[in-house]
């Protein structure tokens, strides 16, 4: 196997591709991502990661040497991976970049004691509809019977120490993940015996509580970001884009906004278009921070970066920005970028005449949310991003269909006031963070309501 992206090839320059963990709740996304900078840590003492805002840098070197350790005279060249610290589906759908995923590609943990969980299958659909290639961490393998205790390993090297019955249980285990992935429409392997790297994907068994295939794990995703991503990360200089990831406003400080830049570099005083509650706006970089550890850990002010990296963004306005929006430098025709901006923040959901009104804290979120409802056949009248407020409780009241009586609110307060409206208007608010249980929710009011009405 050769692999090679290097980051200086003809003077052609490469990002690190964006990194993305998803999976089922439980099934270790977390303690994957820890183990993923365990690994790194302990390979280079700190000096290997670099923990940005909202996402960990793993360098080049980190991941040559995983490689090395896997494959005599591997020569992988990669400018270093870029995970998002935030695991999950719902935060994946809510990063955007230009009009897609802000993650390049993305690693898929499922409990290989459990198998495929809603949450799973969510996940899976997610990635079909963004075109996101991944790879699968089947994680918990220390939990199949008869396993012979090792850890900080390779998946190879923990494969030496098992026994006949663990190998043969543990194969099993991965079938019945080939087959489930199959009828999700994967065609799927262990890596170690993929022959054919385009059409397969790449099953890595892992243990992110023993550090056990960490560095199977970093070769696969670097190996799946050079076969599917040589032009998207090309490092540009003349644009600078960005998403913003979360909006914090703190006394004295003015607004702070934690990116992740995923295009070009970004510069103290560099004048940043954003969308704003108040519609596109501008407003200039005043300064930008960024996390480090070993000795001087904390935070550390910084003059630019360069993508792809984690960013906090510090601006002077008191600007209503909004969570999710593109940020893009501006050079050029301002009007030009204040449309893209307006194009990029826009979702497309089908709304219809009649059905349930919903509200998500983000528009990647209503986006995801309005999907598994249109799975189920549930139509959607009105989808907004923010909370429950008590206007949207008068909308509702006034329809005249008791079925589209109802709010579907993810991931979103509903203020005292609207609890209040809701009450004395018979309106009902379905409230939770986890999709599928929401969704499930929904169907079980939409089936009583039926009953009740027949
Ligand atoms: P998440 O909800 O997907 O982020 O899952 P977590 O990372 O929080 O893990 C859920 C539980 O599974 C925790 O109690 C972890 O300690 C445990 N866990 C995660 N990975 C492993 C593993 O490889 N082996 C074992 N035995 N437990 C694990």
């Amino acid at each position: 196997m050769e692999m090679s992206i290097s980051s200086t090839e003809q003077g052609v320059r490469y990002r690190q591709p964006i990194v993305c963990v998803l999976g089922h709740v439980d099934h270790g996304k977390t303690t994957v991502l820890d183990a993923i900078r365990g690994t790194s840590v302990a390979q280079k003492e700190a000096g290997g990661i670099t923990q940005r805002i909202g996402a960990t840098d793993i360098d080049a070197e980190t991941i040559e040497r995983s490689a090395r350790a896997l494959l005599k005279g591997a020569k992988l060249k990669v400018p270093g991976l870029l995970f998002i610290d935030t695991p999950g589906h719902v935060a994946f759908s809510n990063m955007r970049a230009r009009g897609g995923a802000l993650a390049d590609i993305a690693v898929l943990v499922i409990d290989i004691n459990e198998g495929l969980m809603p949450q799973t299958v969510e996940s899976i659909n997610i990635l079909k509809k963004f075109r996101t290639p991944f790879i699968v961490a089947a994680n918990k393998i220390d939990l199949i019977p008869l396993f012979t205790p090792v850890r900080d390993v390779s998946f190879i090297e923990c494969l030496k120490k098992q026994r006949k019955e663990y190998v043969e249980e543990l194969d099993r285990r991965i079938y019945e993940l080939v087959s489930a992935l199959y009828g999700q429409g994967f065609q799927s392997e262990r890596y170690d015996r993929i022959t054919d790297f385009t059409r397969t994907v790449a099953i890595v068994p892992v243990s992110g509580k023993l550090h056990i295939g960490m560095p199977d794990l970093l070769m696969m995703l670097a190996g799946l970001a050079q076969r599917y991503l040589e032009n998207d990360i090309r490092l540009r200089t003349d644009e600078t884009r960005g998403t913003v990831i979360e909006v914090k406003r703190e006394e004295g400080t003015g607004v702070t906004l934690d990116t992740v830049i995923y295009q070009g570099v970004l510069r103290a005083g560099d004048e940043i278009a954003l969308n704003t509650r108040d519609g596109p706006a501008v407003t200039r970089v005043r300064g930008m921070l960024i996390n480090t550890h070993g000795r001087k850990k904390g935070l550390r002010e910084v003059e630019s970066v360069q993508a792809a990296a984690g960013v906090r963004v510090l601006i002077s306005d008191k600007l209503d920005v909004i969570p999710g929006t593109p940020m893009i430098v501006v050079r050029g025709d301002r009007d030009k970028i204040f449309e893209e901006i307006i194009k990029e923040s826009s979702v497309s959901i089908p709304l219809s005449e009649h059905g349930v009104t919903v509200k998500a804290e983000a528009l990647g979120s209503l986006e995801a949310v309005s999907y598994e409802l249109g799975q189920k056949g549930i139509g959607i009248r009105s989808a907004q991003t923010g909370d429950v407020t008590k206007r949207d409780i008068i909308d509702v009241a006034t329809l005249q269909d008791p079925m589209e009586k109802v709010i579907i609110a993810f991931n979103v307060s509903v203020l005292p006031e609207a609890q209040q409206a809701a009450a004395e208007n018979d309106v009902t608010i379905i409230q939770g963070n986890i999709i599928y249980r929401l969704i499930e929710e929904v169907e079980g009011w939409l089936a009583e309501k039926k009953k009740q009405l027949e």
